[in-house]
């Protein structure tokens, strides 16, 4: 997992910058070297990590006509020549430098199309030194193709309603790790950050293809995501669900199973506390209802609202995607347990955090590795999902309106021809053993 040992490398991380600006001085006597550039090409960020001798002091900037970014950094030099080879990126065509006299040292990236640049300097942290990381977003995204979500027969129940409002669920797929975090290793150097995003993109693909689904993935490429950030992304897209999936490591190589976590609380009412004592400063809405201009009571019992239904969400979906992975693998814990994770921290959105399997028993990393497994792994969690969105359809979803309700004479193989579904899917999503309806019953039509 080591979610936690990261979130208190952004605390580390912000404490770093803050001292830099009172050590500057100091610092302008010793000349800054950079040891090398590395860099993480990926569809929505490339991120560029310069390796530095001690912190620099650094600016950025960008130009047009070429597309370029500026990095000046501040009493440094380079211990080696720039690497000038292609990075395997759409984005990023090469890297100069030059020498300024002032003792500042420029490096300029060259772009093949517009690009928001964004700097933080890292800490040492386990192998690695002190890093000057420029994330790279290109402005113009290309916008995935719009799904198409597979019309429906038309109904009594649907005839009238206007579909063009109803909207789909939107669900947030985080893989673990990424980049300079590999997450756990196993006996057979499989890393965590790379098993993970096959499940996601997995998962991804599965949310993708279900009617009245829509899938948002946070993390789709080999780079650090930080975990506010995952938050925020899933917040930004108005998530329904946010999914963080990881794979468990522990001394004992015979661990082994899935695990679903929820946020403690304990973790929900120190989240509670720190938005409220930034609330004076901060337009952040919860649950759409900014807090900025509320007292200090009213705030804490909004909050507090929108926590409680979170939660109630968060453990429900939980439940159900356990029940899911404990029909295709060991369940290393039969109840969703909780725990402080930072990324399971969003008010409004519910949040599971799953351990897909132990990548530190050998046996399990085999599995983790295997296309095939990690299509098991992904197609649980989707059951799970499913069962649950259908069981608690969200007013406003295309999914809230997909219901039938049982007249007489009508069968289940009718249903399902009617509504053009997959029979053994109408038995899934409504826990039907066999093939016995009652009058009156509410059918949920995938
Ligand atoms: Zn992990």
């Amino acid at each position: 997992m080591g979610s936690k040992i990261v979130d208190i490398s952004v605390i580390v991380r912000r404490i770093a910058c803050q001292l830099l600006l009172c050590l500057a001085p100091v610092l302008a006597f010793a000349k800054t070297q950079v040891q090398g550039v590395r860099v993480w090409p990926a569809a929505e960020k490339t991120r560029l990590v310069f390796d530095l001798s001690a912190p620099a002091q650094h600016r950025v900037f960008t130009l047009t006509k070429p597309h370029r970014i500026v990095i000046d950094l501040a009493n440094t030099r380079l211990a080696q020549p720039l690497p000038n080879r292609r990075f395997n990126s759409d984005l990023l065509r090469g890297l100069r430098s030059a020498d300024k006299n002032n003792g500042i040292l420029r490096v300029v990236l060259d772009l093949t199309h517009a690009a928001r640049p964004k700097s933080f300097l890292l800490k040492p942290y386990k192998k690695h030194g002190h890093r000057l990381v420029i994330d790279l977003t290109p402005t113009e995204i290309k916008k995935p193709p719009q799904k198409l979500v597979k019309p429906a027969k038309p109904t009594k129940e649907v005839a009238s309603v206007n579909r063009e409002k109803l909207r789909d669920v939107v669900i947030a797929i985080d893989a673990g790790h990424g980049g300079e975090d590999p997450g756990a290793i196993g006996p057979q150097g499989t890393q965590e950050k790379k098993v993970v995003l096959a499940i996601a993109r997995e998962l991804a693909r599965l949310v993708e293809r279900e009617p009245g689904m829509h899938p948002i993935m946070i993390r789709n490429g080999d780079y650090y995501v930080g975990l506010r950030e995952r938050i925020n992304e899933a917040r930004q897209h108005k998530a329904d669900l946010f999914i963080s999936i990881h794979a468990d490591a522990f001394t004992h190589p015979k661990a082994r199973g899935a695990s679903v976590y929820v946020l403690s609380e304990k973790g929900a009412s120190s989240e509670a506390a720190r938005y409220l004592a930034k609330k004076e400063n901060e337009s952040d809405l919860i649950g759409g209802v900014s807090l900025n201009d509320k007292g200090d009571l009213l705030a804490q019992v909004l909050l507090d609202l929108s926590q409680t239904s979170t939660r109630e969400a968060s453990l429900g979906t939980a439940a159900a995607i356990l029940a899911g992975l404990g029909k295709v693998s060991q369940v290393h814990n039969r109840n969703v347990q909780h725990a402080g994770f930072a990324v399971l921290k969003s008010p409004d959105v519910p949040s599971v955090l799953v351990e897909t399997a132990f990548i530190s028993n050998p046996h399990e990393e085999r599995k983790l590795r295997s296309r095939h497994h990690q299509r098991r792994l992904a197609k649980a969690m989707m059951d799970g999902v499913r069962r649950y969105f259908y069981s608690n359809p969200l007013p406003g979803t295309l999914l809230a309106r997909r219901r039938h309700i049982i007249s007489r004479g009508d069968t289940l193989s009718e249903v399902a021809q009617h509504y053009d579904v997959n029979l053994n899917q109408l038995r899934l999503v409504n826990g039907l053993e066999g093939d016995r309806i009652k009058e009156g019953e509410i059918l949920l039509i995938p």
